[in-house]
């Protein structure tokens, strides 16, 4: 399969990894949106949001236990963060493989852009 994300899941792409565990994985984005730009993905090629099943539920549940465990790592659960998913052609999603944005480091804008 051609998926970006699938080939650094395989070690195929090189990725700077700050969690992994049997379902999922989250690295640093290649491009800083903020301070701190972690991208978080299921190990599973899920496309978007729209194919997410109850199958899914516990890699979404471990990704969200992740997104609190690495701002701590990171340094900013104190200081906040912003998580952000982009489904399909409107919501700008890019890579057609499920992952979730973690911002922080800087004080964010609004949403409306
Ligand atoms: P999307 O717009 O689909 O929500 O975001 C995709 C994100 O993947 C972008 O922020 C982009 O910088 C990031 N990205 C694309 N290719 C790679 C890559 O090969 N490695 C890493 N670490 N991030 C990537
Ligand atoms: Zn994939």
């Amino acid at each position: 399969m051609d998926c970006i994300f699938c080939k650094i899941v395989e070690g195929e792409l090189p990725s700077n990894k700050v969690f992994e565990s049997d379902r999922i994985v989250a690295f640093h984005n290649i491009k800083l949106e903020a301070p701190v730009h972690i991208l978080f993905i299921p190990k599973k090629h899920v496309p978007s949001m729209n194919d997410i099943t109850a199958e899914d539920a516990e890699a979404i549940t471990e990704i969200h236990l992740a997104f609190k465990k690495v701002a701590k790592d990171l340094g900013v659960d104190e200081t906040g963060y912003r998580i952000i998913n982009n489904c399909g052609n409107d919501g700008g999603q890019l890579v057609p493989h499920l992952h979730y944005h973690l911002l922080g480091g800087e004080k964010l804008g609004p949403l409306n852009r």
